[in-house]
């Protein structure tokens, strides 16, 4: 596995279409492939073995090699931009793949963009690309809970739907998506919600967009908020201002404030606190994050639930504490716009609670 971040690859090629005549092949959807890495790059030297594995050691060309039939869904242009496990996703390697999509997008010689990804962060990555690219075509993400050497491997065909999501002419405007076990999802809803199943990603409480299955794309609904081109968001480069320190903290019983303190001595930007239920925070650690926010640390507040909304102003009053509510989204999404909307310039309470009210 390459060091997280470090050591990016780039490796372009296209594939050559054995299937196909030249006539037949020039007028299907040109769609890149871009790898990181993850379990459905990875290797187990068992062929039952589905959890002790290498994530991230199989190349893009024998990942599409894996995928009968690819050739005749879209011409294939692969690059390897990591071969990582997504578990150390790094704001470098985020860096580098959303300046890859966008140059990639803005080129006419391609028609949409597949991203091979981890699954342990690949909703953080989803989301961020949601807010951060700068176009219309088509940006789907895939990944796989079983390693590509695993007897029932899900990577290929989660593969192959993802292409032809991609390459339907129907996925574009519609932001990121996430085609996986023959669902395709919202990036802004999408999470992982199993350690092992192979049916391990729902959008909670919202439900899935539609089904990918035997070559139908099949959209039930389109995602309502702004995204891609309509925010203000983008990914510069991987300094640190374009990534303000955002940590996460979490609400239980017998909570301490040690961990808010050290964040704020430490002079973090922004703290989202996973609360309990519908966002409540335990009477010490509100205190410790009221404080946070005095001293102008930008505290979000977010469930541990998973599913459901966080009210502004509910139980916890957070105009009078100084906190903003972050709706529907997860703690770890949270963080990514609040990362990305502090970047832009944006610290006042209201205009942050404006920021996560549209996106
Ligand atoms: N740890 C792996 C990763 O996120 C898990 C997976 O891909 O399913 O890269």
């Amino acid at each position: 596995m390459a060091a997280p971040g470090g050591s990016l690859k780039i490796a372009a090629m296209t594939t050559s279409s054995s299937s196909q005549n030249a006539a037949g092949a020039s007028a299907l959807p040109r769609i890149a492939v871009l790898a990181t890495g993850g379990t459905i790059a990875g290797s187990a030297p068992d062929a039952a073995n589905t959890a002790g594995y290498q994530a991230g050691v199989i190349g893009v060309a024998q990942l599409l090699a894996a995928v009968p039939g690819l050739d005749a869904v879209a011409q294939i242009h692969a690059e390897e931009v990591a071969s990582v496990d997504s578990k150390d996703m790094s704001f470098a390697l985020w860096a580098t793949l959303a300046q890859r999509v966008n140059a990639l997008l803005a080129s006419d010689d391609i028609d949409g963009v597949v991203i091979t990804h981890g699954t342990d962060t690949l909703e953080e990555t989803a989301y961020l690309l949601h807010l951060t690219v700068k176009s219309a075509k088509p940006v789907i993400l895939t990944a796989a809970m079983r390693p590509a050497s695993a007897l029932s491997a899900d990577g290929p065909l989660n593969l192959l739907n993802a292409v032809t999501v991609a390459a339907s002419g129907q996925a574009g405007g519609q932001g990121v998506l996430v085609a996986f076990n023959n669902r395709m999802h919202c990036a802004r809803d999408v999470a992982k919600i199993s350690t092992y199943a192979v049916d391990a990603f729902q959008s909670p409480e919202i439900g899935a967009l539609g089904w990918v299955q035997d070559g139908r794309v099949d959209f039930q609904r389109r995602a309502l908020r702004p995204h891609t081109l309509d925010t203000p968001f983008a990914v510069v480069d991987e300094t640190a201002a374009q990534w303000p320190q955002v940590e996460i903290v979490t609400s239980y019983a017998g909570v301490s404030r040690i961990a808010v303190d050290a964040l704020v001595s430490a002079g973090v930007r922004g703290i989202v606190v996973a609360g309990t239920g519908n966002g409540s925070i335990h009477a010490t650690l509100q205190q410790a994050l009221a404080d946070a926010a005095a001293q102008g640390v930008a505290v979000v507040r977010a469930s541990r639930v998973g599913s459901g909304h966080v009210m502004h102003n509910g139980a916890a009053k957070d105009d009078a504490l100084g906190f903003i509510s972050a709706g529907t989204l997860s703690p770890y999404k949270a963080r990514v716009l609040l990362m990305l909307a502090l970047a832009t310039g944006s610290t006042q309470k209201d205009a942050l609670q404006r920021v996560f009210d549209t996106y």
